[in-house]
């Protein structure tokens, strides 16, 4: 079972994605187990203040190294597993992507450190941190929604978490390529009409169009992907089909 501990100075926050849908599911299934935690509890002071003043003057409070490295060492104290991964959630940290997410899936401990306000101290970047994850290049006032992205996008992942083992191994990234678009009952709503090859239960084809509707959605939005994989012969000259309809 996957131990993800989050350490935050709100964990009230946590409480309505990790509680429902498919991430509640897979705590209720064994597996994972999530422990958030409000890393104050750790701050050795009389009042529990976790940041000070940035040396050197500047706006805005920088949070204090003690809390979150004494709260990870008892993490990882009571942790079975001894492979963790401290992940701090930064805008200067590595851009998150899908494969981040299966290799972070196959880890047995994540502690997810979520900073706020200005910034933490450096030597807790240095010492304490194995992974810096970006979720864009944009701003926000705490690293809790970056953390329970991950979160969501590393869980659904784990074996058994998915109904359909499969799901995961089609969506958009984990191929390389977008996904194919998908259709439901009614095959005609208000005139718009499904793809016929959809309707006629010819798996052969279904699964040709799926292949080359991928790989044309790819082509159109997101062409820098294909840079990045390697095309069978066939993906070769349906791409090349598609790129001349477009010509
Ligand atoms: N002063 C910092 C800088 O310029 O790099 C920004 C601090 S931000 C206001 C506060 C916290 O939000 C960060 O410490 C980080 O935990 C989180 N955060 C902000 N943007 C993020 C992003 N794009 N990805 C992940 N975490 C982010």
């Amino acid at each position: 079972m996957m131990k993800i501990d989050v350490l935050t100075l709100f964990p009230e926050m946590f409480s309505g994605v990790l509680g429902h849908s498919i991430l509640h599911k897979a705590a209720e299934k064994s597996a994972v187990q999530y422990n958030v935690v409000n890393f104050r509890d750790y701050a050795d002071n009389k009042h529990q203040t976790v940041d000070d003043y940035p040396y050197g003057g500047g706006a805005g409070m920088v949070l204090k190294p003690q809390p979150i490295f004494d709260a990870v060492a008892a993490l990882k104290e009571q942790a079975e597993s001894k492979r963790t991964r401290v992940i701090l959630l930064c805008p200067q940290g590595k851009r998150y992507d899908q494969k981040k997410a299966e290799e972070l899936a196959r880890v047995e401990h994540l502690i997810f450190v979520c900073g706020h306000y200005e910034g933490y101290d450096e030597r807790i970047r240095e010492h304490v941190v194995t992974d810096e994850i970006s979720i864009g290049d944009y701003v926000l006032t705490g690293g809790e929604l970056g953390a329970m992205v991950v979160i969501d996008s590393v869980v659904r992942l784990l074996p058994e978490v998915l109904g359909n083992q499969e799901s995961h191994m089609k969506d958009s990234f984990s191929t390389g390529l977008l996904e194919h678009p998908h259709y439901t009952r009614p095959s005609d709503f208000r005139g718009m009409m499904v793809p016929e090859v959809l309707l006629q239960g010819h798996h052969k084809l279904i699964e040709e169009w799926r292949n080359k509707e991928a790989l044309r959605r790819t082509y159109l939005r997101r062409p820098d992907l294909l840079e990045k994989i390697e095309l069978t012969n066939d993906q070769e000259n349906w791409l090349n089909e598609i790129k001349k309809e477009y010509e």
